[in-house]
């Protein structure tokens, strides 16, 4: 086990203040590990120890920790005088503004938020608004956010949610208690990949909208069927309602367009956040003009309410538009470098899976791969729930943040690459990866994996 006295130390002191110490349930983690600085592909803690970092924050840091590009417009920014003025409009806002309409085909206009949460129920509500409806549909196995119409049927236990079904929904399984008993009725969790549960809610029920990641990327990387996302844009239009794409994770990450613009779908609104801005907090939603109107709708009946002191923050602002820029770079030489990475991640993966007899498969979209210890990619959280080895993965995790490769440590969540990796940070990777398989398969041979979930 690597030091982590002073790690220990700062939580049981922030333990006295925080509840839990941490300021996000996600972050309680073991180990128990306090970060204090990043810098490219690299994260040290406050023991000095120093990581190759594959966690990226729950993955904004597409171009990579403190990328130089976007701190050096943040402090520009700053010494050019800009504050927030809560009055008006900004050049800041307008110029991301225009670069994110130029780049994503679903988005005519937008409005600029703080955090994915915030987004996500914006889009909700808009949608509801458009179409006179209550009613939603979320993927089992999607993370939209916080908020009640969405905090529910995660990494759900089956014994919660019964076995697979189609067609049809899982039962309401909160992640958070306060949810108000009726609003679960409103909210219709269905198989990703699966279009006769979509048409099933929507023959049952008035839909507002469909919320999905186009890729399932909280539980893993969880790829859409061929003509599964056209598919749902197909239904949408039959059914009328509003689809609402949740590109928080997908976005910027697999192409400025969107993971929608790679497989020319275009949703009604969509949503975006991580990596925009590399790390600062700020997120967009997008879409049709005359949905994106009703926030400024002169019926104040029909207005949809969109405020926020810090909306449009200039810290923020300018990151995202120093990170577009950074992405349009050189026609995408940072999608090219990622994609490269990534293609020699996933196979040096898999010849170290197939050599050691370890039942595994490398799941990928660019810069962002899933290792699922089971014997096809999946299609759908209950497939993962199923036949991935959960055991095992939390093993190969602990024993991979113990030599060094800052993995998050829970089965399942996704590994990021950035555009600061090298093919030398991915080397070491694979031959630490190696060395962990070789430690969970002697912990399951003694009979020693009883890890929890
Ligand atoms: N949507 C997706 C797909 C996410 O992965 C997340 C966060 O992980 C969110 C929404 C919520 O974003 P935030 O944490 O910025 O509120």
């Amino acid at each position: 086990m690597k030091n982590n006295t002073e790690s220990q130390r700062l939580l049981t002191h922030n333990k006295n203040y925080i509840p839990g110490g941490v300021v996000s349930v996600n972050r309680a983690t073991q180990p128990e590990i306090a970060f204090a600085k990043g810098e490219g592909s690299r994260i040290w803690d406050v023991d000095g120890n120093v990581y190759i970092d594959y966690h990226a924050a729950f993955s904004p840091h597409f171009l990579g920790h403190n990328d130089p590009y976007v701190t050096e417009a943040v402090i520009r920014t700053l010494r050019e005088g800009a504050s927030l003025f809560g009055s008006g409009t900004t050049v800041l806002e307008g110029q991301l503004a225009e670069m994110i309409c130029e780049d994503v085909p679903a988005v005519e206009s937008l409005q600029l938020l703080n955090s994915g949460s915030e987004a996500t129920y914006q889009a909700i509500r808009l949608g509801r608004a458009v179409t006179g409806r209550d009613h939603i549909i979320k993927m089992q196995g999607g993370y939209n956010g916080w908020h009640n119409d969405v905090a529910c049927n995660l990494m759900t236990s089956l014994s919660d949610i019964g076995p697979r079904k189609s067609p049809g929904e899982y039962p309401f399984s909160a992640i958070s208690s306060g949810i108000p008993v009726e609003h679960q009725g409103l909210v219709h969790s269905v198989n990703f990949n699966d279009l006769d549960s979509v048409r099933y809610v929507c023959e049952r029920y008035p839909v507002a909208a469909l919320i999905a990641e186009p890729i399932l990327q909280n539980i893993g990387v969880v790829k859409p069927k061929a003509g599964y996302l056209s598919g749902l844009r197909e239904l949408a239009d039959e059914f009328g309602f509003v689809l609402i794409f949740d590109e928080v994770k997908t976005g910027f990450r697999h192409a400025i367009g969107g993971f929608a613009s790679i497989e020319n779908v275009k949703p009604d609104l969509v949503v975006f956040g991580k990596a925009l801005a590399n790390g600062y907090p700020i997120a967009v939603l997008g879409g049709k003009r005359e949905m994106m109107d009703l926030f400024v709708a002169p019926d104040p009946a029909k207005r949809v309410l969109l405020a926020g002191t810090y909306n449009g923050h200039p810290v923020p602002t300018a990151a995202a538009i120093a990170t577009v820029e950074r992405l349009r770079m050189n026609d995408g030489e940072v999608y090219r470098h990622v994609e490269s990475l990534g293609e020699m991640m996933e196979h040096g993966i898999q010849d170290i899976v197939t050599r050691l007899g370890i039942k595994g498969v490398v799941a990928r979209q660019g810069s962002a791969f899933c290792l699922y210890f089971m014997d096809h990619l999946p299609t759908d959280w209950h497939d993962i729930a199923m036949h991935h080895n959960f055991d095992f993965d939390t093993a190969f995790r602990l024993n991979l943040v113990d030599r060094g490769i800052y993995v998050f440590p829970l089965a399942t969540k996704q590994y990021s690459i950035s555009a600061a990796h090298s093919k030398a940070d991915v080397e070491e990777a694979l031959r630490c990866m190696e060395g962990s398989l070789l430690y969970a398969l002697e912990a399951k041979q003694s009979n020693s994996l009883s890890l929890p979930l």
